[in-house]
This record gives C-alpha cells, sequence and structure tokens, in this order.
C-alpha cells in the first residue's frame, strides 16, 4: 500500500512525466474501441446515434431509472441551486445501513469509474504493481497505463472465474489486485471462496478491490460484509447499470475508513458534490425492494433466450450472469461489429485475448430480437434479414415495458 503523502509525491512526478509509454497496457478507452468498430458516417464520436439504432455496446440498461426514481428526481429539480450535501451523505448512510456496514465505511461518487481511477491512483505505483484479469474491465490498466505503473494481466480460468492463485503469484509487489464479480465483458462469475482464498493469500501490501457493477443482475455473493470484517478490500457499486441510471453519474465505494482516506485524498472540486438530482433518485432506487428482482429476472430471461438462440445457431457464448455475454463470432470480431453497425446495431468490442470474440449488452426484446435477425444476416454473407423471429415465450414483459 501507498501512504496518501508518498502518492501525492508520486501524483506530481507522474504529471511531469506523461507521456512515457505505458507497461505493456492498450490506451484505448472504452469508447474510442467502440467507435473504432462503426461506420463513422453513422456513429461518429460527436454525432448522436441513429433514430433506430439497436444499442447493445455499453452494457446500459434500456430501462433506464426506475419510475419512483424519476419522480424523486423531477420533485429534487426545485432545490437543484443548492448543494445539499447532506442529502448526499443520507445515500451513503442508506447504503451502508441497507449493507450492515458502518457508516464510516461507505462513500459515495459521481459514478463508480471516478473511485475507480482514484483507487487505481491511491495504490499503485512504478513499485506497485496492478494485477487484472484478462479479459476485465479496462479501466484500472488503462489509469495505471498513464502512470508507469507494471500491470499483469492473468488469463481467466477455463469456466471464465478469475484465476486467483495465478492472480495472488503475479507480482510479489502488488499493489492492487482488481476482480471484477462478475466479470465485464464475460458477465461469469467468481466464487466468494475465491475471493476469500484470495484475501487470506496476497501478497501483503497489497489491496483487493472487487467491482460489483453488475452483481444485481446474478447470483453471485457480495463481499460487503468482508469489508466490514476490516479486510484489505474495497468494494466498488455502481447505479449505473441494473438501476438504469448511467447518465445521472452515482457509484459507491465501501472500504475501512483508512483505505477510504487513500482515494479521499484524490477527491477534486472540493469534495466532489453529486448532483442533486441523481442522489435523489439513487435513494429513491435504494428505497424501492421490488427493483433488484424485477429487473434481474427481466434481464436473465432475455439474457437467457438470446444466449440459447445463439448457441442453438453454432456460436458460443460465455455463461453470463450479467447483462452481457462474451459471443464467439469464428472471425474477426470487429468485422462482424462495422457490418452490425452498417444496420444500426451496434454491438461492443473484442478484446485483444479473444479477437474473435464480441461483446453484447442485453438491450429489449425487439432490440434483442433485432440484433438475432442481423447477426444472422451477416454471418449468412447477407446484409439482409434472414429471419423474422417472432417474440420469444418470456421475452413478452420486456416487449411491453420496452
Ligand atoms: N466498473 C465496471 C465493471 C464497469 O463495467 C463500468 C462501466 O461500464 C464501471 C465500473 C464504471 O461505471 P460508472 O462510472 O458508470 O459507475
Amino acid at each position: 500500500m501507498v501512504d496518501p503523502v508518498s502518492r501525492r509525491a508520486f501524483l506530481r512526478m507522474s504529471g511531469v512525466a506523461a507521456g512515457v509509454a505505458a507497461i505493456g497496457v492498450d490506451l484505448f478507452s472504452e469508447r474510442e474501441l467502440a467507435m473504432a468498430a462503426l461506420p463513422t458516417e453513422i456513429f461518429s464520436g460527436t454525432a448522436m446515434p441513429p433514430a433506430d439504432a439497436v444499442l447493445i455496446n455499453f452494457n446500459e440498461n434500456p430501462l433506464g431509472p426506475s419510475a419512483s426514481a424519476r419522480k424523486a428526481a423531477i420533485a429534487m429539480l426545485p432545490q437543484s441551486g443548492r448543494y445539499l450535501f447532506p442529502q448526499q451523505l443520507h445515500l451513503a448512510e442508506l447504503f451502508a445501513r441497507q449493507n450492515h456496514l458502518p457508516p464510516d465505511h461507505v462513500e459515495v461518487y459521481p459514478g463508480s469509474g471516478v473511485a475507480l481511477d482514484a483507487l487505481t491512483l491511491a495504490f499503485t505505483s512504478p513499485t506497485a504493481s496492478l494485477v487484472v484479469a484478462d479479459p476485465s474491465y479496462e479501466q484500472p490498466f488503462q489509469m495505471a497505463g498513464k502512470h508507469q505503473v507494471q500491470v499483469h494481466k492473468v488469463p481467466l480460468r477455463a469456466d471464465f472465474s478469475h484465476d486467483v492463485k495465478a492472480m495472488a503469484g503475479a507480482a510479489a509487489d502488488a499493489g492492487l489486485i482488481y476482480i471484477c464479480n462478475p466479470n465485464n465483458p464475460t458477465g461469469t462469475i467468481t466464487s466468494r471462496a475465491d475471493i476469500e482464498w484470495l484475501l487470506a493469500n496476497k501478497p501483503k501490501n497489497a489491496i483487493v478491490l472487487v467491482d460489483e457493477a453488475y452483481i444485481h443482475f446474478s447470483d453471485a455473493a457480495s463481499v460487503l460484509d468482508l469489508v466490514a470484517a476490516g479486510k484489505d478490500l474495497v468494494v466498488l457499486r455502481t447505479f449505473s447499470k441494473l438501476y438504469g441510471m448511467a447518465g445521472m453519474r452515482v457509484g459507491a465505494v465501501a472500504a475501512r475508513p483508512d483505505l477510504l482516506a487513500h482515494i479521499q485524498a484524490l477527491r477534486t472540486g472540493g469534495g466532489a458534490a453529486l448532483p442533486v438530482m441523481s442522489v435523489a433518485a439513487a435513494i429513491a432506487s435504494l428505497n424501492d425492494p421490488s427493483l433488484v428482482p424485477t429487473r434481474k429476472k427481466i434481464n436473465a430471461g432475455i439474457r437467457d433466450e438470446t444466449i440459447a438462440w445463439l448457441r442453438k445457431e453454432g456460436y458460443a457464448c460465455t455463461p453470463s450472469q450479467g447483462n452481457c455475454f462474451m459471443l464467439d463470432v469464428k472471425r474477426p470480431g470487429q468485422e462482424v461489429a462495422a457490418q452490425l453497425a452498417s444496420q444500426h446495431v451496434f454491438v461492443g468490442r473484442s478484446w485483444p485475448i479473444w479477437p474473435d470474440q464480441l461483446r453484447v449488452s442485453i438491450g429489449t426484446a425487439p432490440e434483442m430480437l433485432r440484433f438475432r435477425k442481423a447477426f444472422a444476416g451477416v454471418m449468412a454473407g447477407t446484409k439482409t434479414a434472414m429471419l423474422q423471429p417472432a417474440v420469444p415465450r418470456g421475452m413478452e414483459e420486456w416487449s411491453a415495458i420496452a
């Protein structure tokens, strides 16, 4: 672990040294990589997507904020002239109470990605390396790459879980070990037993960061209770996925106060106030007990139907419990993505370790039928529709909502 004082000194130093080549890391941003697959005339970095676009590229939730979240946000609008820090504190306390954590173990951020960058800066350095799975969410190693941090990528196991044994042994100087559970892009689970093993066997100074952005969609066991138990552990949550609030920017970090102090030192903007309407929507989401089970069921129904159809057509998919999965298209994935994009179906990207696979996010039932139709056409070598599938059983609810 890096103490906050030497961390600040390191940041000053790394600012001066910015531009030095990263060590074995991929420096493209999520957006740059996705855009690389898209015909610029219809979906450039500056253009809005076409009106009929199927956007299954960024693991967003097509349902958006829940009805109660929308109502709460709108009700908060007249008070948006105030900073309302107590409301932000209330959100952190509510999250802590619901998860049986002491209130000083939780902080909220304008998106979990902001906290993820701060955690990477806080716990890695040129002498404290980063250990990540491959493929996994790239943001930590992209940030590490900008700061001359050594990154160790460890392939997933054959069952698509994190190889915790290999990750624990990857670097004696590890400062941060990143576990995304369920994993982005595979949607696959790493067991609680494996995470407990990692906490017990990691290099002494390493912090384990478990990113639970997609946990609400899955049956994976959360490790939030291990935060309360005082482990060298940080857990990240977001309101961007199941809660459908990606554009509203709310995330939460749970850790021991001494660990939170490291990222507080990096907090910018006079403490980083969150948008008050977003905080109101997040509180309403947490206070709606039916939201997680209802949306989990909707997502699982459409995901499992889509994967079953693809497998029947002869295409391997990862056994996802999230709102995305990896699809083996048996040829360069970016080519297939570009052909789909020409039909306004925008899927995710490939990872360098699996160039023939594409990430597909879960959209609404009609959107996934558009995806199937376009995919069947592209794979058959035509751009025209090959299939006219009806709404499959179990997807009607999603169709009705969408
Ligand atoms: N963590 C994971 C695994 C993600 O996939 C994402 C976004 O896609 C984030 C964190 C960042 O999410 P946000 O900043 O919207 O909370």
